[in-house]
């Protein structure tokens, strides 16, 4: 066994099927009464029907989250959270309210209670990444980490095939560079090991039936580990390829992660293979990359950066940006192959094992 530090996260998690019946009952343990529920403007109804089912317990609704958590937008819903006398934020949603929501309590204190509806997996970290001029600034901070999280499989179901397959291949991302990160640890690997298993399964059957109960519920228990995953331990060139392509080209969270996931993990495979086998293992593949590119398409992921917003002319700045002040990676980060690597996910090819 090679030696390890590892830090746990403090965190309740209440997993099941009707857990959201459970809300009221997690505010009063937090000793909490004005509750101010977030979400986006699409899913302000879920919102504003948890607000009701609260009663007296509810402060009001803030429904403007927004991808990527826009500075602007967290000034606007403090100022609501002031004017409301809020005594604890609970965020209804995919990643960008969870992210809202952490915006605040950094902010002001208040502790949280996520209720995730997508896969992102953004509820068990304690990372928060913030646009500001077109530029995705992320900090990690033991007060970003959510008090609460609430799992109910029964809001997943809502989750449209196209957002739960690219959502699920955001969460098997973070899976997969905590196999390799720098800070990695048995317990954190065997989780992720379990998370990415529990998704490459669920995911076909979704496809297939999305109120497939059993595979609803297997997904969301892989976004929780695979989000425990990106919590504990360094993300490495993956995550910061999507922070910048999200934070100054403003493409799309889970559709970016989608495309360049077997990109980066081309780009990777060749100086942690022996990290990644597990992975090509249970995907049937001859490698991680190949195999998670063909589980993309086989899925009807979007494949090409072209596809999802990403200007051609856009590629130099975007290699430039990466190279320029690179997380830790197993493999060292160089110009001309990163430059290349982008170039094969704006094209959409099936990616080439490189080393
Ligand atoms: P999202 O939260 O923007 O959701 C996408 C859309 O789907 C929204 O309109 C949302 O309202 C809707 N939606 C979500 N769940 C639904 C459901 N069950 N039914 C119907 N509609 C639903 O997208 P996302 O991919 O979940 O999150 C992306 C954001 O999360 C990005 O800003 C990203 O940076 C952040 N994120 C942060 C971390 C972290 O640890 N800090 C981790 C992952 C993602």
């Amino acid at each position: 066994m090679e030696p390890f530090v590892y830090q746990a996260l403090s965190q309740r998690i209440v997993f099941g099927v009707g857990t959201l019946s459970g809300v009221g009952d997690e505010v009063a343990r937090l000793g909490k009464s004005r509750a101010l529920v977030l979400s986006t403007a699409q899913q302000a109804d879920a919102a504003n029907a948890l607000a009701a089912t609260l009663g007296s317990k509810a402060a009001g609704v803030f429904a403007g989250a927004a991808m990527h958590t826009p500075v602007a937008v967290t000034e606007k819903a403090l100022g609501v959270a002031m004017e409301l006398g809020a005594d604890v934020v609970i965020s209804l949603g995919g990643g960008s309210t969870t992210g809202l929501g952490k915006a605040i309590a950094l902010r002001t204190g208040l502790p949280q209670i996520a209720i995730p509806t997508s896969y992102a997996g953004s509820e068990a970290t304690p990372i928060l990444g913030e646009t500001r001029d077109g530029r995705k600034i992320t900090q990690r901070a033991p007060a970003i980490l959510p008090d609460v999280v609430i799992y109910d499989v029964d809001l997943t179901l809502t989750l449209p095939p196209g957002l739960t397959v690219t959502s699920g291949l955001n969460a098997i991302a973070h899976a997969i560079e905590a196999l390799y990160a720098e800070n990695r640890n048995p317990l954190i690997s065997q989780l992720a090991i379990s998370g990415i298993e529990a998704l490459v399964r669920a995911l076909p059957a979704i496809v297939s039936d999305p109120a497939d109960a059993t595979a609803r519920s297997d997904a969301l228990y892989g976004a929780w580990a695979c989000g425990t995953c990106l919590g504990s331990v360094g993300m490495a060139l993956h995550h910061k390829v999507c922070h910048v392509l999200g934070g100054s080209f403003d493409l799309p969270h889970a559709e970016t992660h989608s495309v360049m996931l077997p990109h980066t993990v081309a780009y990777n495979e060749g100086s942690a293979r022996a990290q990644l086998q597990p992975v090509a293992n249970l995907l049937g593949a001859q490698s991680a990359a190949t195999g998670l590119w063909d589980l993309a398409r086989a899925l009807g992921a979007p494949i090409a950066l072209k596809d999802i917003g990403m200007p051609e002319a856009g590629l130099d700045k975007a290699a430039a940006e990466v190279t320029a002040n690179p997380y830790w990676n197993p493999r060292p980060i160089m110009p001309a192959p990163i430059r290349a690597m982008l170039a094969d996910a704006f094209n959409g090819t099936r990616p080439l094992l490189e080393n």
